[in-house]
């Protein structure tokens, strides 16, 4: 508790000592998961009316990306306007704004409509089936991230992996920054629960895998893992359904936990004898 961590039984304790695949979930495990606006590219509208339809149609989701809308905005969103919604989680939001069908997310929710690739967080906006533009969001990577997972492999984690509903190129840019083994990209909460069934069925024989994640669109994944972690900082149905719990937001509680699992085994072998 001194460390801000909480196991929730000495299952898991015992689990942790033998941990040999890490799985991290991208956006607020591995990121700050605080977004910011950068660039809008409204098409066949001016900027200011762009963010408006995203920030409306975004009015009652709390994703950080609808939140960095919002605050992008920056004016009070008359929820009168707003209906309909209909939020597709690893997809985005849409919504029916002043009589307009305004759909705001990434390329998949935009289905055949044509746009454009772009590397990075980005929110896609249709308005009645017209694509509208884009906006650009940026993310920042965790800065103890890449001390985190060094330290994981001298704890002697094999493999660290990184799941994200985000597209490939985003994935890919910020895999190599913080030094991740394997990345999946594009995957649907249902996608990540599969990813984590394929790992664990190939891991070797007491060998154990956690998962790492918010709880933002991936409480069953915690759930399924060997030993299911989330971010204290996340939702509440993460914590509940998790097995450990950092408080604070710093990865080092990650490494921290194995080290202290194992001297933990240490003490209680010691006691048998
Ligand atoms: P991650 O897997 O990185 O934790 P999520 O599963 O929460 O991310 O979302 C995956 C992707 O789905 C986001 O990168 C974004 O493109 C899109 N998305 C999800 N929810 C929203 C939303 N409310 N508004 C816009 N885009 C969204
Ligand atoms: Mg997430």
């Amino acid at each position: 508790s001194r460390q801000g961590i909480l196991i929730k039984g000495g299952n898991y304790l015992e689990a942790l000592s033998h941990l040999d695949t890490v799985v991290f979930d991208k956006t607020g495990t591995l990121t700050k998961g605080v977004f910011r606006v950068q660039e809008i590219h409204a098409a066949g509208m001016g900027q200011e009316e762009l963010l408006r339809f995203a920030a409306y149609a975004e009015g009652y989701s709390n994703h950080p990306i609808a939140v960095s809308l919002r605050e992008a905005y920056g004016k009070k969103i008359d929820h009168a306007f707003v209906s309909d919604v209909r939020e597709t989680a690893g997809q985005g939001v849409t919504a029916l704004v002043d009589g307009h069908t305004v759909s705001v997310g990434n390329r998949r929710l935009m289905g055949k409509l044509d746009c454009p690739e772009i590397a990075g967080t980005t929110a896609h906006v249709s308005v009645d089936g017209a694509y509208a533009g884009y906006i650009t969001i940026a993310d920042e990577v965790k800065p103890d991230a890449t001390g985190a997972l060094s330290e994981l492999k001298r704890a002697g984690v094999e493999k660290t992996v990184m799941l994200t509903g985000d597209e490939e190129a985003a994935a890919r840019e910020a895999a190599g920054r913080i030094g991740i083994d394997e990345f999946y990209a594009g995957l649907l909460p249902g996608g990540k629960v599969e990813k984590v069934e394929g790992l664990l069925s190939a891991q070797k024989a007491g060998a154990k895998l956690a998962f790492v994640g918010d709880g933002i669109n991936d409480a069953p994944v915690l759930a399924g893992a060997d030993v299911g972690a989330a971010m204290g900082s996340g939702a509440d149905a993460a914590i509940e359904a998790a097995d450990v719990v950092f408080m604070r937001p710093s990865l080092d509680a990650i490494p921290k936990s194995i080290k202290i699992a194992r001297i933990t085994g240490v003490i209680s072998a010691e006691n048998v004898v």
